[in-house]
C-alpha cells in the first residue's frame, strides 16, 4: 500500500472485529504505511467500544443499543439507535474508504449498502447482506464502481485461488465445512442437541450466531449463495464438502481439470489481512502450516439427510427474488428460538424450510425491498415457531 487508508470498522466489539483491529495494530508495527481507523460500529457493547476508540484515536463511534451508548465517555461523537452504524457511514466515509462488514445479521446489510454507495471499498464478513440482497448489492457495487473483498475464510479462499486462471475458465466452486460438533452424531442425537453442544465449534472460535449456523451447517448454505453473488455461478456449479482439519478454506476445479485450493491454519486474520491489503501480500500475524505436524486432510461428503441446509441454498440461488431475504431472516428467527430453548436443534431447518414453503418469492430491487421480504419472513418464521413450541410444550 502506498498511503495511509482510512477504514471504518462495522461490529467493531466482535469476534471478526476485533480480529481486523488486531491486523491494523498489526499493520502499523511493520512499518509502513497502513490503515487508520476513523469509525467504529457496534451493538451494545460500549466499554469495549470506548476502549478501541481510544486505543485507536477514533472520534466517530456508533452504538445500536440507546442505553448502552449514553454509557459511552465524553470525547466522541456517538451515533445511537437502530440506525446508528448507516448513520455513522453517511456522516463519515468517504470515497475509497474501506469499511469492514462485520455486524452480524440483516443488521448489517444497511450500513453495508450505504458504504458501496458512498463510494467505499467494502471487506464483506456479513455473509447475510449478500445472501438477503445480494442482487442490490451487486447493482450498487457496478454502479459505485468499487470493491467488494471477501473475508469470508471460503470465499477469501476462492478469491485467492481465481487468480490462478479466469472467470471462464473455472468449472465449479467447492467450499469446505468443518462439519461442526455434530459431525459425527446420529440424526436423533443431532436433533436434540443443546446450546452448549452447538456451541462448542471443533476448530473455529466465532460469535454465537455463526457457531450454531456452522453447526447446522446453515453457515456453509449462506456461504453457498454468497458465493453465487460473488463470483457470479449458478448453484450447480458451487457446492460443498465436509473436511474437518479446517486447513484447505476451499478450492476451484477449472475446466482443464486443474484444481487450485487454498490452505492454512484455522485463523480469521490471515483473510481479513488479504482483504485489507489486496491485491498485496504482507507478513502476516497469522500462522503458517506445521507440515511436519499435519497428519492427514480428510475429505467426505456432507450428509444430507441430516443437514438439509445446501439443499436449501441451491432451491434458494434457483429461486433467487426475495428467497435469499426470506431464507436469512427464518434462519435468524429459528436460530434465536433455539437459543431460547424454544425449538430444538433439529427444528431450525424444519422452520426455515417452512418458511421458504409459504412465502412465494418476489422481486427485489431495493433496499426497501430486502427489508419488506425481511419483516415479512421474521413474522411467519415466527409463527411457525410458536406453532412448535405449542407442539413441544
Ligand atoms: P459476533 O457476534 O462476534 O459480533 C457481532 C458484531 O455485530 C458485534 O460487534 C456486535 O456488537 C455487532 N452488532 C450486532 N448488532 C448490531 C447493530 N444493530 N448495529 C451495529 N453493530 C451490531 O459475530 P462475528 O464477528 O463472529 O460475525 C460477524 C459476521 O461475520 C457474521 O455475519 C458472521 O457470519 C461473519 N463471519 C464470521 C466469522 C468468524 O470467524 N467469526 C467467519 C466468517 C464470517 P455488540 O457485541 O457490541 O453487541
Amino acid at each position: 500500500m502506498e498511503h495511509t487508508r482510512r477504514i471504518i470498522v462495522l461490529g467493531s466489539t466482535g469476534s471478526i472485529g476485533t480480529a481486523t483491529l488486531e491486523v491494523v495494530t498489526h499493520l502499523a508495527s511493520l512499518g509502513g504505511p497502513a490503515y487508520r481507523v476513523v469509525g467504529l460500529a457496534a451493538g451494545a457493547n460500549a466499554s469495549l467500544v470506548a476502549r478501541q476508540a481510544v486505543e485507536h484515536g477514533v472520534r466517530h463511534v456508533a452504538v445500536a443499543n440507546e442505553e448502552a451508548a449514553r454509557a459511552l465517555p465524553p470525547g466522541a461523537t456517538v451515533f445511537s439507535g437502530p440506525d446508528a452504524a448507516t448513520r455513522l457511514v453517511n456522516e463519515v466515509a468517504r470515497p475509497g474508504d474501506l469499511v469492514m462488514g462485520a455486524i452480524v445479521g440483516a443488521a448489517g446489510i444497511a450500513p453495508t449498502l450505504a458504504a458501496i454507495e458512498r463510494g467505499c471499498h467494502v471487506a464483506l464478513a456479513n455473509k447475510e447482506t449478500l445472501v438477503a440482497a445480494g442482487a442490490v448489492v451487486r447493482a450498487a457495487l457496478t454502479r459505485m464502481r468499487v470493491q467488494l473483498l471477501p473475508v469470508d475464510s471460503e470465499h477469501s479462499a476462492v478469491f485467492q485461488c481465481m487468480r490462478a486462471g479466469t472467470p471462464r475458465e473455472v468449472q465449479r466452486l467447492v467450499l469446505t465445512a468443518s462439519g461442526g460438533p455434530f459431525r459425527t452424531w446420529s440424526a436423533e442425537r443431532t436433533r436434540n442437541a443443546t446450546l452448549s453442544e452447538a456451541l462448542r465449534h471443533p476448530t473455529w472460535q466465532m460469535g454465537r450466531k455463526v457457531t450454531i449456523d456452522s453447526a447446522s451447517l446453515m453457515n456453509k448454505a449462506l456461504e453457498v449463495i454468497e458465493a453465487h453473488w460473488l463470483f457470479d455461478l449458478p448453484s450447480d456449479r458451487i457446492d460443498a464438502i465436509v473436511h474437518p482439519q479446517s486447513v484447505v478454506h476451499s478450492f476451484v476445479e477449472f475446466v482443464d481439470g486443474s484444481t487450485i485450493a487454498q490452505l492454512s491454519p484455522p485463523s480469521m486474520k490471515l483473510p481479513i489481512q488479504y482483504a485489507l491489503t489486496w491485491p498485496d501480500r504482507v507478513a502476516g500475524c497469522s500462522p503458517m502450516i506445521a507440515w511436519d505436524a499435519l497428519r492427514s486432510l480428510d475429505f467426505e461428503p456432507v450428509d444430507q439427510d441430516r443437514f438439509p441446509a445446501i439443499g436449501l441454498a441451491k432451491r434458494v440461488i434457483d429461486t433467487g427474488g426475495s428467497a435469499g431475504a426470506t431464507f436469512n431472516a427464518a434462519n435468524e428467527v429459528a436460530v434465536e428460538a433455539f437459543i431460547q430453548g424454544a425449538i430444538p436443534f433439529g427444528d431450525i431447518a424444519t422452520v426455515v424450510t417452512e418458511t421458504l414453503d409459504g412465502l412465494a418469492s418476489q422481486p427485489v430491487g431495493s433496499l426497501e425491498d430486502v427489508l419488506a421480504a425481511d419483516a415479512e419472513a421474521r413474522a411467519f418464521a415466527a409463527a411457525r415457531v410458536a406453532e412448535r413450541r405449542g407442539v413441544t410444550a
